[in-house]
């Protein structure tokens, strides 16, 4: 199966898409921890990122699209994957359409992950992640059991460094003025399929369960 999971910062893009993976056996690709991953290393190619993360703009297509055609070519995303965060904007798309013809594995469907924007800004604001495993944790909607402290090893919880008020705005901006014209690709050629992101998470996965049931075949199926 392979599928894109388009939403605006906040959706819940990332923890459905970690479901999904799960359930499905297939890689979570998402251009953003791939990025982050970069950043940490050091590399040349992290430095270029740093600025357009660090103030929620989009980085260059050059740069994302080197790190998916890496990511794709190993050997666990052969039998599909999840992209999360990728395509962000229409020559994205286009350039993904490409790679996936040329290696005759079409997309399956992309699906859009729809929330008030008010819920999308609580999201983020009360965001915090797990260093150590990162698990995703929210201090209103889904807080950790031990204030400030990963339920699963105790590690200190950290807000990623773009959650600050000034960054998501420009994040959410940007989702709007590039990304939505790719959910309007898609649906133009018949592969988006919307879902409602409000609600439990795990509403939410099942919401996803089963729009992606007709794509599902036997052997993706967890055991
Ligand atoms: P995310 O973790 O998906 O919220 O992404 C964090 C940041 O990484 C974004 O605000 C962008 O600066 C950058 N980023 C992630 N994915 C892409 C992409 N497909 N194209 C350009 N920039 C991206």
């Amino acid at each position: 199966m392979r599928i894109i999971l388009l939403g605006a910062p906040g959706s819940g893009k990332g923890t459905q898409a970690k479901l999904l993976s799960s359930r499905y056996k297939i890689p979570q690709v998402a251009t953003g921890d791939l990025l982050r991953e970069t950043l940490d290393s050091g590399s040349k190619l992290g430095q270029r990122a740093k600025e357009a993360m660090d103030t929620g703009r989009l980085v260059s297509d050059d740069i994302v699209l080197e790190i998916i055609r890496e990511r794709l070519a190993r050997p666990d995303a052969q039998d599909g994957f999840i992209l999360d965060g990728f395509p962000r904007n229409i020559s994205q798309a286009k350039s993904l359409e490409k790679m996936l013809a040329k290696i005759e594995q079409p997309l399956d469907t992309a699906l859009l992950l729809e929330a008030d924007p008010d819920a999308l800004i609580q999201r983020l604001a009360g965001r915090l992640t797990c260093p150590t495993c990162g698990r995703v944790y929210n201090i209103y909607t889904k807080p950790p059991r031990i204030e400030g402290h990963c339920d699963r090893d105790g590690t200190e919880l950290t807000p990623r460094s773009d959650d600050n008020e000034t960054t998501i705005a420009n994040r959410l901006r940007v989702f709007e003025s590039h990304t939505r014209p790719v959910a309007e690709f898609y649906e133009s050629r018949e592969k988006l399929i919307k879902i409602d992101a409000e609600g439990e998470i795990n509403e939410v996965a099942k919401r996803l369960r089963a729009a992606l049931r007709p794509y599902v075949s036997r052997k993706t199926i967890k055991k």
